[in-house]
């Protein structure tokens, strides 16, 4: 992911991703998979916050973001049974959600044998 949409969901939900006072500013945590999985990112992180604070719940707290045999894996401490729920619809999302610009798009394996969920116009433009 660019280092900007990064910046952007690590300033939205500080608290998910345990981002501390001294933490240098050009902190990044690693989120690791296209651009078109930030808006699933940030609606699951938005659900995943309100469940803690409407709760008052312990912070649940990211641990890994990344894409796994094409789609989002996502693990979290702290998650109940109703932010498992959020996950897996994020995780869900990805299946149909191109991840390098967030269309519609379909899992396919490339020519090296990759797999991921691209749309057509991305599938031309990153052949393999
Ligand atoms: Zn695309």
């Amino acid at each position: 992911m660019n280092e900007k949409l990064e910046r952007t969901l690590l300033s939205k939900f500080p608290e998910i991703f345990n981002i501390k006072e001294s933490d240098p500013d050009d902190y990044l945590w690693g989120i690791d998979c296209g651009d078109g999985w930030a808006p699933l990112i940030a609606a699951m992180c938005r659900q995943l916050q309100f469940r803690v604070d409407a709760t008052a719940r312990p912070q649940i707290v990211a641990t890994e973001i990344k894409h796994k045999m094409g789609i989002l894996r996502c693990t979290f401490s702290g998650a109940d049974d109703y932010c498992n729920g959020v996950i897996d619809t994020a995780v869900a999302m990805s299946y149909v959600t191109c991840e390098l610009c967030g269309n519609k798009g379909v899992m396919a394996r490339g020519p090296k044998g990759w797999v991921r969920v691209l749309c057509d116009q991305c599938r031309l433009d990153n052949p393999g």
